[in-house]
């Protein structure tokens, strides 16, 4: 507590107010006056105080932090961001899927790992999730997904039987669903896991050289999870339990981390590949393309106002600079789109503008007007001009992440490879990968869900998935569920 008198109270005008507590009225007993326009604006600004939450991934929280580069990978990037010794600031924002913004961090779902890295290039994005693969392949799904993991029209309430109900008329969800269902479904923290691109994206380097890469935020704190029981518990007594443990670790000085490391795939690979290698469905096997280590992102900083900094954040996977591009996977292009319209409808056309979305670098677009305008547009506001406006240079940046692409215009899933199915994957995870304990909680996992308000017609169709994925386990969960 300092001993200096506060600064004074003052309206949003900077006026100074005569008092915090008593509104101006007509005699002590009398009427309230409309006149006192502080009153009038601490009540219209209350009522203004909440904007739109995120659809989806509402409930999050984040920090601030710096991504500094430890190995050489300017083989494969010529961005800035990504070349030996270089050090970012950036910010990152993690969240759950379904849940509204009170909802329990605990409850089982997939975690969003969103990144923004203020680059001398411009803001870079990972919109990542802390899973390498997705529910699906094609955008069309998307929203009936997401309508699917929320609330039901006529209660709503959320719904197993609609949950299941889409998985399994949804064969391409299983290895993300096999996923969630396993401890990865429930981090104990966000400190405790690993945050994944997903998607395949592009890296060019110096010479023009093109790659296929996936981003992997491998947690320097280890992975940990939650039991469905210790989550349960934990969803009743301390629904922020994760954000908690972010904002009260960096406040300690105990600092997460996590190393990215990247999976790099020649260019033309990707043409014989033994599946598509642009299925957001399925991860690269390490075997084929080994983890390359790139440097280290650490939160250091927590944010001093959670509106401001984290409820106004927006990231969009279409913010690639130099020596970064999309790829040919269908979800990825869709989300170019759709993240950056959200933005607009949510925080308003100007959204880039508000501080914690600035770039770092400067900024020379011909971008203008628009509700909360918060810089001035100078002549020219058009290009080309001969008054010395900003001019795209296409020898120092030119568009180099393409691809070729051709056919007719048509409404078809991608062209099956000898490798390309729905099970394989989420096989191999439930076999190969977990443990027997792992294997058990697992099982223990679905059962609980499907035991819990699945109609006839979609139980029978979800254990016909689960033992497609793996005939033993499936059977497993069929025994439990039937009893
Ligand atoms: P690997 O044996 O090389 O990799 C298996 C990976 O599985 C581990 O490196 C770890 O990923 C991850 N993992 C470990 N325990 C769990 C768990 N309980 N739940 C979910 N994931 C876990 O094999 P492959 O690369 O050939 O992949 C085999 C299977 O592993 C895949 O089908 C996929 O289901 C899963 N997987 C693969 C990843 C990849 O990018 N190749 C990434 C994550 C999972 P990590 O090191 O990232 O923690």
């Amino acid at each position: 507590m300092s001993d200096q008198k506060p600064e004074p109270t003052t309206t949003d005008a900077g006026i100074p107010v005569a008092s915090d507590e008593q509104s101006l009225t007509v005699g002590p007993d009398g009427p309230i006056v409309l006149h006192d326009h502080y009153l009038i604006e601490q009540m219209a600004m209350f009522n203004r105080e909440r904007i739109p939450e995120r659809q989806p991934h509402a409930k999050g929280g984040g920090a601030f932090g710096k991504f500094e580069v430890t190995h050489d990978v300017s083989a494969y990037t010529k961005a800035a961001l990504f070349q030996p010794g270089t050090k970012t600031e950036m910010i990152a924002r993690f969240s759950t899927v379904a849940g509204e913004r009170g909802s329990p961090d605990t409850w089982r779902d997939p975690r969003g790992f969103a990144l923004k890295f203020y680059t001398s290039e411009g803001n870079f994005d990972m919109v990542g999730n802390n899973t390498p693969v997705f529910f699906m392949r094609d955008p069309l799904k998307f929203q009936h997904f997401i309508r699917s993991q929320k609330r039901r029209a006529a209660n709503n309430l959320r719904d197993h039987d609609m949950q299941w109900d889409f998985w399994s008329l949804s064969p391409e969800s299983a290895h993300q669903v096999a996923w969630l269902m396993g401890d990865r479904g429930i981090p104990k923290t966000w400190r405790h896991m690993n945050g994944y691109s997903s998607h395949t994206y592009m890296w060019v380097n110096a010479t023009g050289e093109r790659f296929w890469v996936k981003y992997h935020f491998k947690t320097d704190q280890g992975i940990e999870f939650l039991t469905q029981d210790e989550a349960d518990q934990l969803a009743g007594s301390d629904g922020d339990h994760h954000q908690r443990d972010l904002y009260d670790a960096i406040e300690a000085g105990d600092h997460p981390s996590w190393t990215l490391h990247m999976q790099i795939m020649p260019f033309e690979d990707a043409k014989t590949y033994r599946f598509n290698p642009f299925d957001l469905t399925k991860v690269w096997p390490h075997a084929d393309y080994p983890l390359i280590e790139v440097g280290k992102m650490t939160l250091d900083r927590n944010v001093t106002d959670y509106h401001a900094q984290i409820e106004q954040a927006a990231f969009q996977p279409n913010n690639l600079v130099p020596g970064t591009g999309l790829s040919p996977d269908k979800m990825l292009l869709a989300r170019g789109f759709s993240y950056a319209d959200s933005h607009r409808t949510r925080l308003g056309t100007n959204y880039q503008q508000i501080p914690v979305n600035r770039p770092h670098a400067p900024v020379h677009s011909y971008s203008k007007d628009g509700a909360m305008q918060m810089g001035t547009a100078t002549d020219p506001v058009y290009a080309p001009n001969s008054y010395g406006g900003p001019a795209a240079d296409p020898e120092r940046y030119p568009e180099s992440a393409t691809w070729a692409a051709d056919g007719e215009l048509v409404r078809a899933a991608y062209t099956l490879r000898a490798e390309d199915d729905d099970w394989g994957q989420a096989g191999t995870m439930v076999r190969d990968v977990l443990d027997d304990a792992a294997r058990d909680r697992l099982v223990a996992n679905v059962v609980g869900h499907l035991s819990d308000g699945v109609s006839e017609q979609v139980l029978a169709r979800a254990l016909e998935y689960w033992r497609n994925i793996d005939q033993s386990v499936g059977d497993r969960i069929a025994e439990g569920v039937n009893g």
